[in-house]
């Protein structure tokens, strides 16, 4: 299992990378990213300290471990800038905090994330359709998700997605140990988004492609 948004002690997670990591690889993952959030306060502190033990655990445990970041609540325009500072520092796996229902995330924050240079954009709530194509456009791949709240509007992307040919990732957005991919979390995610169950072998191969593009 390969599942690309998740979250430590270096933002709202409650558990270190370390554990995370191994409790991820102990469930049967092969590919995880470390994808804590950030805004221009914390990206230059996070970033480094991710990376570094990102590789450690990956020489260590056995499994592919990508240091990444959840860009977060910053100002739609300014996503572009701060993508091109966290790739700088390292982030090979970028995700942006999409409109989902369940906050208040800034209006067209979607819009700006899928011209900014991401790889995918997370929980992106009620999408316009021009998005879901913008996201084709620009390789960006929309999230499943299996995180209570977001993911309420799953249908409604999976259905505009299938539509435009639009690339789905499956991800957790994990905060606690209990919060990792399961087979019965990823029946139940696919199921009500109005997915056969075999999609999750395209999505997780969506997921293969962007780890492939680092
Ligand atoms: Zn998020
Ligand atoms: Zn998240």
């Amino acid at each position: 299992m390969i599942d690309l948004h998740t979250h430590t002690l270096f933002s709202d997670g409650v558990l270190l990378p370390s554990e995370l990591v191994y409790r991820a690889k102990f469930k049967g993952y092969t590919a995880i990213a470390l994808t804590d959030h950030v805004d221009y306060s914390n990206y230059e502190f996070n970033i480094p300290k991710i990376v570094e033990v990102a590789r450690v655990l990956q020489e260590n445990y056995d499994i592919k471990v990508l240091p990444g970041v959840e860009i977060t609540y910053v100002p739609p325009k300014l996503i572009a800038d701060i993508v091109e500072k966290c790739r700088k520092l390292g982030a090979k796996i970028i995700v942006v905090h999409g409109e989902t229902v369940a906050e208040t995330v800034p209006a067209e924050t979607n819009h700006y994330a899928l011209k900014a240079g991401i790889d995918i954009l997370a929980h992106p709530g009620h999408i316009t359709k021009e998005d879901v194509l913008l996201a084709k456009e620009n390789n960006v791949c929309l999230e499943i998700t299996t995180r209570k709240g977001h993911n309420v509007t799953n249908k409604e992307v999976a259905t505009l997605a299938m539509q435009c040919g639009t690339n789905l990732v499956l991800n957790t957005d994990s905060h606690t140990p209990d919060d990792l991919m399961d087979l019965k979390k990823i029946e139940k995610t696919l199921l009500e988004a109005g997915l056969y169950l075999k999609y999750f072998e395209t999505m997780q191969k969506n997921s293969q492609n962007i780890i492939d593009k680092k």
